[in-house]
Parts: C-alpha cells; sequence; structure tokens
C-alpha cells in the first residue's frame, strides 16, 4: 500500500518523519499533493510551546494539486484533478450562523480550541483518520467542508504561498482598517505580515506608508522600500515616532497594523501616539485572520505581478528540514528569512 510522508510535530520544538497510509477518498472528498506549505509567526508560537501534546501535522497555508477528486466532491465545489489550488485552513461546518454568513473563520464547530473534534488544517491531531491534515506532508486530505479557491492561471505554487499574509492583508488593512486612497499608514513590524500589508495599503492607494522594524530586520526593511514603503525605521536605531511626527508634518498617520507577532504593548502604545492628533477618535481592533473574500483579491494581487513579490520568498525547504524551517522563520536558523516555502516534495 503507498505511504505518504509528514512532518510531525511531536512535542516542543520536537519533529518526526512518519508514514501514514495513502487515505481512501470517498466520493464527496479529494486528495491534494501539497506543493508549498508556507510557514508563519503561528508556526514559529505553537512549534515552541504546542496547544496539545497530540501528535500534529503542522502547516496551515497551503498550496497543491488536486491529485484526486471523488464525483461529489467535483459536482458540489467545481473543482477537479490537476487544479492548483489553496485551501484555507479554517474548515466550516456548514451549519452554524457564522457559516451561514461566511464567516467560518469563526465557526466554533470546526475550531480545536473548543472543540477536541473540530479539523482544521495545521492544528487537528494526526492521530485522527485519515490523518493528513497539515500541509508538512506529501498529501493533504480534503473532506466536502474544505474551503478552496482556484489559484489564477500565471501564479506559481510558490507565489500562491503567500496567500495568506497577503489575504490578511487585505482584511486587516482594507476592511478592518479602512485604509484607501490617500490613507497615511504606520506598519510596525516588517516580516511577511508587514510586507504583505504594505503592498495591499500601496494598492489602495496610501498616500504614506511607514514600516517599522528593529536593527536585525535590515534586509526586511530593505524590500518594505522595494515594495512601496516610503519611509523605514529602525526602532534601535533611532525615534521612531519623533521621525513619524517628522515626516506627517506632526499630524501622526491615520492608520498603524501591528504585525510585530505579539512583541507586546509597545507597539501599540506607540500605534495611539504615531495617532495623537487623533487621539478622541481612536478605534482599537483586533483583527483575527482573512474571509473568503480578502483570499480571492489577494490571489489576484498576486496574479497581479505588480509588485516584486519574489522578494519576499526568499527561502525553500524540504520535508526534513521541517524544523530548521520553522526556527529560521522565528529568527533562530538560516538568516534573513522572510517568507518560507515548505515544499515536501523537494
Ligand atoms: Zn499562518
Ligand atoms: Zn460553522
Amino acid at each position: 500500500m503507498a505511504k505518504v510522508l509528514a512532518a510531525v510535530r511531536t512535542g516542543p520544538s520536537k519533529t518526526e518523519i512518519r508514514e501514514f497510509p495513502m487515505p481512501e477518498v470517498p466520493a464527496d472528498s479529494a486528495l491534494m499533493k501539497m506543493e508549498v506549505a508556507g510557514i508563519c509567526g503561528t508556526d514559529v508560537k505553537l512549534y515552541k510551546t504546542p496547544p496539545s501534546a497530540a501528535p500534529v501535522i503542522m502547516g496551515h497555508e497551503n498550496i497543491g494539486v488536486i491529485a484526486k477528486a471523488g464525483s461529489e466532491f467535483v459536482r458540489r465545489k467545481g473543482f477537479k484533478e490537476g487544479d492548483l489550488v489553496f485551501v484555507e485552513h479554517y474548515v466550516m461546518c456548514g451549519k452554524c450562523e457564522w457559516c451561514h454568513a461566511g464567516q467560518y473563520r469563526h465557526c466554533e464547530n470546526t475550531d480545536w480550541r473548543n472543540n477536541p473534534e473540530g479539523i482544521r488544517y495545521g492544528y487537528t491531531s494526526a492521530e485522527r483518520a485519515p490523518h493528513l491534515w497539515g500541509g508538512f506532508a506529501q498529501y493533504v486530505y480534503l473532506p466536502w467542508n474544505a474551503v478552496v479557491h482556484q489559484v489564477p492561471k500565471g501564479v506559481s505554487a510558490e507565489l500562491a504561498g503567500l496567500v495568506t499574509p497577503m489575504a490578511n492583508g487585505v482584511e486587516w488593512s482594507l476592511f478592518d482598517g479602512g485604509v484607501g486612497y490617500n490613507s497615511t499608514v504606520l506598519i510596525q513590524g516588517p516580516g511577511q505580515q508587514g510586507l504583505s500589508q504594505t503592498v495591499i495599503c500601496k494598492q489602495a492607494g496610501a498616500s504614506l506608508i511607514i514600516v517599522t522594524g528593529t536593527s536585525k530586520d535590515a534586509a526586511r526593511l530593505k524590500v518594505a522600500k522595494e515594495l512601496g514603503a516610503d519611509h523605514v525605521i529602525d526602532v534601535q536605531k533611532e525615534d521612531p515616532l519623533q521621525r513619524i511626527k517628522q515626516v506627517t508634518g506632526g499630524k501622526g498617520v491615520d492608520v498603524v497594523l501591528d504585525c510585530t507577532a505579539g512583541a507586546g504593548t509597545i507597539p501599540i502604545l506607540l500605534g495611539v501616539e504615531a495617532m495623537k492628533r487623533k487621539v478622541k477618535a481612536i478605534t482599537i481592533k483586533s483583527a483575527r485572520g482573512h474571509s473568503y473574500k480578502a483570499c480571492e483579491l489577494a490571489l489576484a494581487q498576486l496574479a497581479s505581478k505588480r509588485f516584486p513579490l519574489e522578494k519576499v520568498t526568499t527561502h525553500r525547504f524540504g520535508l526534513k528540514d521541517v524544523d530548521m524551517a520553522i526556527k529560521s522563520v522565528g529568527g533562530h536558523g538560516v538568516p534573513d528569512v522572510i517568507h518560507a516555502s515548505l515544499m515536501p516534495w523537494l
């Protein structure tokens, strides 16, 4: 019987390559051959401090080719074998109010945090049949309720691997932050998330984009400029507030996006200060993931080739290098990684 190789998180900062049986594919399901799994700050966090002791195939930003599709899957979902697709890590239950409103990212029935039976790519236990619930594997299993997007023609799997940070960019800066024509924006953190926000804000017509980082972010700040940031600030070398006031003529910015991956309250306090003139009208929102529409807009943005996003997809890793790949994204491995593509067949 054919086997599928996967990198399984077996404990804090521990990975093992394991073999799983190639699953049967019922009529309403499909099997995706993995091309690229993006790695983000969430992986860094969940690898270091796993939320449970269960073995998990991580990888929640998954691009692949439909390798096998049941007849009902093809009929209901409109995808066929050979299609290059992006599968969201959210899986909808299709029954609750959130799902009916299209807000399946808030679906409680499929959220692993409150439902141990819930399925979410990169989070669900590998002990649960048919086991292939994460992208750090050669194949991923797609049940009827997986949320699947077509990758536009001309977009490589590696470029499509940026869709998650880009979709978050659309959701947070445009839908939540209301960035638009002539907006002035401060983006804190020049990682893949901050850089994606930069591109989205630029495309939306922001007239001023300031990106901040620390001294270890020198390469990332350079890319921020190449993607359209008007000013970049190394907060360890100069007072960010001073500079923000200077470039905004003392007005401060309209919108602040904290993409510092939980650096704590300092970015938030700086953000509030950076908007000071508007202090009575400040709204603080906590953003969560992306919607279907944000993903579609992000894929269209990638297809436009308008920005040199290949400068963001800096590194590729194979399946046996999952441990190093995650550590590198966290800043403790290969230097200057911005976006790491985990390519299980490399
Ligand atoms: Zn992620
Ligand atoms: Zn639901």
